[in-house]
């Protein structure tokens, strides 16, 4: 099997500065590295790292094509990638010396993916196959559509919220994927818990407290506790869960089993600095003692 993930690619452009600038002021920046971002791509690379065949569908600009070049040496097949006119979406992140941040994110070309694009990666799909969407992108509901249509898996990260698109996309979904914050927001918006929703499966993640995975047919939930980790830094935890919980479904893991898998991994993933870049591998997941 495979999984169509319909994507964000980002160019995360991250700047040191002595502290964050004013309104009105120019503030000289002493230092800029750039990495690998997006939930889309980070979800691509998590699936891949866990050793699934995943099939990237986006977009970038003509300043790209490094990105394209990232996700291919990582195992994304990029064959859907689309280039367009647009830039590629970037964040320009300022960071303080004790951690502090402020982010500009500039969707560009992931909001630029087009109707044909979509269709033509998706007729290389297979019923059974999965279908992952997140909030970065455009063409999430018509994805959705199509890939019930096709007998896909339709499974959503609800992220980065978004009332409107999960309202849109509730009615397709297999599988819905979403942090405590973001099943709040999503309380307020619909009026319903995460086990009331249309939906067979729910993963609530719930940061070091775990996830708990709520089957909404059988009405049960169950909670698996996270691993005890010293965190370093918790970006792209969330995304390593989502890709590593995604590949144990689509090698056909039970539920339980690819939820531990994906807990180990994302422990993993908050003790190492970085995105991307570090999203450990199944070895490293298999080989971690905690
Ligand atoms: P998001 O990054 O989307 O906000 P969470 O913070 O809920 O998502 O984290 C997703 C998963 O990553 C958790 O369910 C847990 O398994 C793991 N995780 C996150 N933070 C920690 C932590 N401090 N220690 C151990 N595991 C963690």
């Amino acid at each position: 099997m495979a999984i169509w993930n319909l994507g964000s690619i980002n160019a995360d452009m991250v700047y040191s500065v002595p502290r964050l600038p004013r309104p009105g002021e120019t503030l000289a920046s002493d230092g800029l590295r750039y990495f690998l971002g997006g939930k889309g791509a980070n979800m691509s690379v998590a699936t891949a790292r866990a050793g699934a065949r995943v099939h990237h569908i986006g977009a970038v600009g003509h300043d790209g094509k490094w990105a394209v070049d990232r996700l291919m040496e990582y195992g994304v097949d990029t064959t859907h990638i689309a280039t367009v006119p647009e830039p590629t979406g970037h964040a320009i992140i300022a960071v303080e010396p004790g951690g502090e941040n402020s982010i500009i994110l500039y969707p560009g070309a992931n909001h630029a993916i087009s109707a044909d694009a979509l269709g033509l990666a998706l007729s290389s799909a297979q019923a059974g196959d999965i279908l992952l969407l997140q909030n970065e992108t455009n063409r999430q509901e018509d994805a959705a559509r199509i890939g019930r249509d096709l007998g896909l898996r339709v499974c959503y990260a609800a992220a980065p919220f978004d009332a409107g698109a999960v309202r849109a996309l509730l009615p397709w979904l297999d599988f819905l994927i979403l942090n405590e914050v973001e099943a709040g927001q999503l309380e307020a918006a619909t009026g319903k818990r995460p086990e009331d929703l249309p939906v067979k499966q729910v993963i609530v993640t719930m940061g070091a407290r775990g996830a708990r995975y709520i089957d909404t047919e059988k009405g049960e939930s169950r909670d698996f506790p996270a691993m005890p980790v010293t965190p370093v830094d918790t970006t792209g935890a969330g995304d390593t869960f989502t890709g590593y919980v995604l590949a144990g479904m689509d090698r056909g893991l039970p539920m339980p089993q690819a939820i531990g898998l994906a807990s180990r991994a994302a422990a993993l993933m908050v003790t190492r600095q970085g995105t991307a870049d570090v999203i450990p591998d199944l070895k490293d997941v298999n080989e971690a003692r905690f």
